[in-house]
């Protein structure tokens, strides 16, 4: 397989992630496959869920989702997150083809524990984002070169994107991926996350409909 070269912040050509297991995943959606990457920068793992056969001359759906272990694992209400993945997955399974790279960004990257530390600050009335502030963390801490140098190292050069963030859009794009398309994850409104993604959408700029 072709190495392929991406440009890092010193503008010197390198890869910063290498692919080191593969298996098949049949799951309650459908089948896929399991793809075990490693950072050659950091001790950051990250793992691809892929459908289908990805190719550079057609676009495929893709996801870059952000573990929330609360919202995935357990069905949080908080966010939005597990209903997100899940409505990912099935549109990926109709299409037959496209991939969901899973980052172990916990909480927008200040992790788990840190994460309940601003829940607790969120029970006593503050939002999302000022809950985070007042831990010192910045309201999204999070990175997706790498995730973007994943989706090209699987073989796809032209993506439809499913996402409301456009910094995840932006890291696609900057990493040479062309992104024909956005598809808006069709997820159902929970009256519970409603005040959590009117944050998202006034403070951090995402592009989700909220009624
Ligand atoms: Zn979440």
């Amino acid at each position: 397989m072709a190495l392929r070269l991406v440009r890092n912040s010193t503008n010197v050509a390198s890869r910063t992630v290498e692919r080191v297991a593969e298996a098949r995943l049949p799951t309650e959606t459908g089948e896929f496959r399991i793809v075990g990457f490693r950072s050659l920068v950091s001790a950051e793992e990250f793992v691809a869920l892929v459908k289908g056969e990805l190719r550079p001359d057609r676009s495929s759906l893709v996801r870059i989702h952000s573990q929330c272990m609360t919202g995935d694992v357990f069905g949080s209400i908080k966010c939005d997150c597990g209903r997100q993945l899940s409505a990912a997955m099935k549109l990926i399974e109709q299409e037959g083809h496209g991939a969901i790279v899973y980052q172990q960004q916990e909480g927008r990257g200040i992790g788990i524990i840190n994460k309940i530390r601003a829940y607790a600050l969120q029970d006593e009335g503050a939002d999302t984002i000022e809950a985070n502030e007042r831990l010192g963390f910045e309201a999204d801490m999070r990175r997706y070169e790498q995730c973007a140098e994943i989706l090209l190292e699987l073989g796809l050069r032209a993506v439809r994107v499913m996402s409301d963030n456009p910094a995840k859009i932006r890291a696609l794009r900057q990493a040479g991926l062309k992104v024909v398309e956005r598809v808006p994850l069709a997820v159902e409104p929970h009256d519970f996350f409603a005040g959590y993604l009117k944050t998202k959408k006034e403070k951090m700029g995402h592009l989700c409909s909220v009624a």
